[in-house]
């Protein structure tokens, strides 16, 4: 990436792009503490399954090194967004632990009963009960929210439903669309913009995957550069009409 030096911010995908669930991407921690050393370095997840600080603790494992406030996750945004949105909102939640973290750490009221919300994130631990409450809630007028919509998660082990596969059940028990938070809306673009506060073609977006890091990107007007180390391929990037700036064999 000859012109790298003229990104004053980098924001990088963490899933295909640092790591493959369990497994660090070799190189990928030498490069990002050199870009640490000369710009901002952002680290933005649609996995909203932990919070920022198990990310910061995650990544540390791997030598990488950072704090909560460089780490945005579909999970803090979607908490972020319903304190400023819905103050009063009761939350049922579709989701792992991480994101009932971050909705405790912003205030959201989490429960089961008169919920007038609904937040589906991506939850490995599914079931039919679970579909049927967001479902009730939502027939019932409650507001539908998505974490994220990607249809996959790269791991260690290769491909796992992603929670859009969850949000596609409850879309279609319900009829209704939800309001999507994570990449590619313009909600998670606009918190990264905020905190970068640099002009959005200083930003370098790095994701894995077309539809949704540079999808997001080029809405903001970030520059793009997809990675082959994960979900997109070279075939992906002929096919689709979005058109990262760079592509890369790795970060
Ligand atoms: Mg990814």
């Amino acid at each position: 990436m000859g012109d790298e030096k003229k990104f004053k911010c980098f924001v990088i995908d963490l899933d295909g792009v640092v790591y493959k669930g369990r497994e660090l991407i070799p190189g990928v921690d030498r490069k990002i503490a050199s870009l640490q050393r000369r710009a901002k370095v952002f680290f933005l997840t649609n996995n909203s399954t932990r919070s920022r600080m198990q990310y910061v603790e995650k990544l540390r494992d791997f030598g990488i090194y950072t704090t909560e406030d460089d780490i945005v996750t579909s999970g803090y945004a979607a908490a972020k967004y319903i304190t400023e949105k819905y103050p009063r909102g009761k939350v049922y939640v579709i989701g792992e632990d991480g994101l009932k973290k971050e909705l405790e750490w912003h205030g959201v009221q989490v429960c089961w009963r008169d919920c007038n919300i609904v937040l589906v994130g991506l939850d490995r631990n599914i079931n039919y009960m679970k579909l049927s409450l967001a479902l009730n809630f939502i027939l019932r007028g409650a507001k539908f929210i998505a974490t994220n919509t990607d249809n996959t998660l790269v791991t260690e082990k290769g491909l796992m439903p992603g929670a859009g596969a969850i949000v596609s059940a409850v879309r279609m028990a319900s009829r209704k669309e939800p309001t999507i938070i994570g990449k590619p809306s313009e909600i998670i673009g606009d918190i990264i913009l905020e905190k970068a506060g640099v002009d959005p073609q200083e930003i370098l977006v790095i994701g894995d995957r077309l539809e949704t890091d540079i999808a997001m990107g080029k809405r903001c007007g970030m520059k793009t550069a997809l990675v082959l180390t994960g979900y997109a391929t070279t075939e992906d990037v002929k096919q689709s009409s979005i058109k990262p700036d760079f592509v890369l064999e790795q970060l």
